[in-house]
C-alpha cells in the first residue's frame, strides 16, 4: 500500500470507493471499525480508530471484496470438495494473482 488513506482501490478490476466516516454500523446495528459492500463497490472505515487498526481494517475490508470479486465466495458456495486441503489449494490458486495485483498496484 503506497497511500495512507486511499480514496479508491481497484480490486479484481473493479474500482472500489473508500469512505472515511465518523462511525460505522453493521446491518444488525453493531458498531464496527469497517464495512464493505462488493455489490455496490464501497468500503467504509471509521476515521476515528488508531492508524494501526485503520490499516488492518482497510486490509480486512479489501479482502472481503477480493473474496467476492475473485469468485472465491461463489466457489465456496458451489464447492463439492470435501477435503479441506484440496479446497485450500484451490482457494489459494484463485486468490494468489488477485492478491499479487492488490499488493502491487491496486491502490489509486
Ligand atoms: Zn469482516
Amino acid at each position: 500500500m503506497t497511500k495512507k488513506h486511499p480514496k479508491h482501490a481497484i480490486i479484481c478490476g473493479s474500482t472500489i470507493d473508500i469512505f472515511y466516516v465518523d462511525s460505522v454500523v453493521a446491518d444488525d446495528g453493531t458498531p464496527c471499525n469497517g464495512l464493505s459492500d462488493s455489490d455496490n463497490g464501497w468500503i467504509k472505515i471509521d476515521k476515528n480508530i488508531p492508524e494501526g487498526i485503520l490499516q488492518d481494517t482497510f486490509l480486512h475490508e479489501m479482502l472481503h471484496i477480493l473474496i467476492c470479486n475473485s469468485g472465491a465466495y461463489q466457489l465456496f458456495l458451489n464447492s463439492k470438495i470435501k477435503d479441506v486441503d484440496d479446497f485450500s489449494e484451490l482457494l489459494i490458486r484463485i486468490l494468489t494473482p488477485h492478491l499479487k495485483s492488490l499488493m502491487k498496484e491496486a491502490l489509486i
